[in-house]
């Protein structure tokens, strides 16, 4: 089971701790939608959450 970061909703895997992007010990496992960035240049979904690296995203953390 994944977990994803609360500051900027990036998923990690389980045995990670540390969130390898805001280096913040604020992971959650209850979150819902996921989202694969690609490409962050001209993406709306990207924009609309601030996203600057591409990746794996959930889209509601909580
Ligand atoms: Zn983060």
């Amino acid at each position: 089971m994944a977990k994803a970061c609360r500051v900027c909703h990036i998923i990690v895997e389980d045995n990670v701790n540390i969130c390898p992007h805001c280096r913040v010990q604020d992971l959650s496992s209850e979150y819902t939608g996921e989202v694969f960035i690609l490409k962050v240049e001209g993406s709306e979904i990207a924009k609309r959450m601030n996203i600057t690296t591409p990746g794996r995203y959930a889209l509601r953390v909580r």
